[in-house]
């Protein structure tokens, strides 16, 4: 690392320019001038991505590079060790450095979100792709002034703020690189920007791009939920903490589905009929709420340790509980709140994830808070034996825990307070403000909830952080009024999450995900499908001597239940074929929140807006 060329080389803008003219076959391109000073210089891409939480940076998809100063080419050498870092001699004499690339908006190996981020007529895109800069300065210290080429025709939508137009390309104002990296540009050949919630200020758009014309045409409904989300947010979080916030929607069955928060906007990409399709809707209705949550819950408020001052940073995860898992929490409430969701919806997706998180083995050798430091090699594991290694438990068992924090407050205080008043001061901290990091620990989590009602709560949470019992934190949903129960019919949340994909749910039963060709994607460890000896990758080819299928597995499993007599199920695994009895009795599961009588309803007051 070289500080001193990289000090001298933050005094003046870099200039960029994204090319999206390529967009359609999948490239971009990019030039920069970098300042720079003669001597040696070190020159980065993006590795850590903040809200990825992980070094997915799309580094192997970052090609073309081509270095120019002084009016020749240069040679660059990357580092032997931090692949992301390239190095150059910087001859006397010259003081900037013309820099060319190609990001490939193909799949690559990082799972980064951004190589699926564009389709043959839009793309939302995020500027670590294209962009280097001087190593080892801090991000908010380096001063970038961008702009963006579109196709003919095509518009675009971003935080950034516009300066001019020139031809196709748009011209922003001055910013940072931590700012730059923080306002990805959606364009599109069908685009649309609306105004939300004009009563609020600062003001809100939604900025949305549709690979099909009629796809822009979205229903009123979903157009008023978003500004009352706006004003639902303001409510409860008593602050903004941004100039003006943009809602990027690409609407693509061609992209990659995603959601990634950003101070003064969010990254939303979901299937073309996510919002007009009722049978998919409820799966998508948290998307916007969650990632909005951030600008307060992530952005705004950081933990320590993932408010490095670069990308080069390693990130550390442990309170991702609290970013992740009390944003899912609080998008859940406000996607009610605002009318995304019913409170009935609400309560089958709670049900689905607290059962699954209930009946997770895993949960018995590896506690909640280590799936939170483990963050970056959790995300995009494979489905086979995850309920035995865990996942990203922090979104939903951290929602369990918030559920439970709010419901104690209330318990407490009488109802006169609840994470309402925890959000207003822990998230509206320092009232408005312009979009900054103001990071925490876990001491200042605790004051801040001593702060609303005297508890032990660094106990309450420690125990829950650490808890290596075979059952979840489910105090929350009895404190509200609610038990987790099974049904013998699956909810509607459960028929639009595996419906489509073809999954077959014999999970909470005797222990099994299924496709609908037999192949067992995972068996539950300790269920009776374990026990039987099956794994992930058996296909299931008979149940009982008939042929399989998802509703031959459903009967079998009924006609079973109170009997001692086992399932025959003939299973194929590497071509070899064998006989396994599956000794299971209970007949069809599947979870369901019950109400518990006499007494209060505290969920439906939590889901009740706090805005008319
Ligand atoms: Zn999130």
């Amino acid at each position: 690392m070289v500080p001193r060329a990289a000090a001298q080389s933050a005094k003046q803008p870099i200039l960029i320019t994204a090319d999206l003219t390529d967009v359609p076959r999948k490239l971009i391109h990019a030039d920069m001038e970098i300042p720079v000073a003669p001597g040696p210089v070190t020159l980065t891409a993006a590795k850590w991505i903040p809200g990825n939480h992980r070094p997915s940076g799309p580094i192997d998809n970052f090609t073309g590079l081509v270095v120019h100063g002084g009016g020749r080419e240069l040679a660059w050498r990357r580092d032997d060790v931090d692949l992301y870092a390239f190095h150059i001699d910087v001859p006397e004499g010259v003081t900037k450095l013309d820099i060319h690339v190609d990001f490939l908006a193909v799949p690559g190996n990082t799972v980064s979100s951004d190589d699926g981020s564009t389709s043959g007529l839009q793309t939302t895109m995020e500027w670590e792709e294209i962009l280097l800069y001087p190593a080892a300065t801090p991000v908010r210290d380096i001063p970038v002034i961008p702009s963006v080429k579109l196709p003919d025709g095509w518009k675009l939508g971003t935080a950034l703020t516009p300066t001019s137009t020139d031809g196709d390309t748009t011209h922003f104002a001055q910013t940072t690189i931590e700012m730059l990296v923080d306002s990805p540009v959606i364009a599109g050949k069908y685009f649309r920007e609306i105004s939300l919630a004009t009563d609020v200020t600062p003001k809100h758009f939604l900025d949305v791009a549709a690979d099909a014309p009629e796809d822009l045409d979205l229903k009123p409904a979903m157009l008023d939920s978003l500004s009352k989300l706006v004003r639902e947010a303001g409510a409860m979080y008593a602050s903004r903490h941004y100039d003006s916030y943009h809602f990027l929607l690409g609407l693509s069955d061609s992209e990659q589905s995603n959601g990634l928060e950003h101070h003064q906007s969010s990254d939303n990409r979901t299937p073309e009929h996510a919002f007009s399709d009722d049978s998919v809707a409820q799966l998508y209705a948290d998307l916007l709420p969650h990632e909005y949550t951030h600008s307060w819950n992530g952005k705004y408020r950081r933990p320590i340790g993932l408010a490095t001052p670069d990308y080069a940073t390693p990130m550390k995860g442990n309170l991702l509980w609290v970013y992740e898992g009390m944003t899912e929490y609080l998008g859940q409430i406000l996607a009610v709140r605002s009318g995304f969701d019913t409170p009935e919806q609400f309560r089958e997706n709670l049900a689905f994830s607290a059962a699954e998180l209930d009946v997770k083995p895993g949960r018995t050798w590896r506690d909640l808070e280590d799936t939170a430091v483990s963050s970056s090699i959790l995300r995009g594991t494979s489905r086979e034996w995850s309920n035995w290694r865990r996942g990203q438990d922090y979104y939903r068992e951290g929602e369990l825990i918030w559920l439970d924090v709010d419901t104690t407050i209330r318990k407490l205080t009488h109802g006169q307070k609840s994470l309402n008043d925890f959000c207003a001061l822990f998230l509206g901290k320092g009232g408005n403000t312009p979009p900054e990091v103001v990071p925490y620990d876990f001491d200042e989590l605790v004051a801040t909830l001593n702060q609303v009602v005297p508890n032990d709560w660094a106990a309450f949470l420690r125990e829950r952080l650490t808890s290596k019992a075979a059952h979840a934190p489910l105090e929350g949903i009895t404190r509200s009024g609610y038990e987790l129960t099974y049904s013998d019919g699956p909810s509607s949340y459960e028929r639009a999450l595996f419906g489509r994909g073809g999954v077959i749910d014999a999970y909470f039963s005797a222990g099994i995900f299924a496709r609908h060709d037999g192949v067992i994607s995972d068996v539950r460890v300790g269920s009776a499908a374990y026990k039987a000896g099956l794994g992930p990758d058996d296909k299931i080819i008979a149940v009982n001597g008939r042929a399989f299928s998802g509703p031959v597995l459903a009967l079998a499993l009924k006609s079973a239940k109170g009997t001692t007599q086992p399932i025959d199920l003939i299973v194929e695994n590497t071509d070899y074929f064998r006989v396994v009895h599956l000794d299971y009795h209970e007949g069809a599961k599947y979870p369901v929140l019950k109400r518990i009588d006499n007494t209060p309803d505290v969920l439906s007051q939590i889901l009740t807006p706090l805005t008319r």
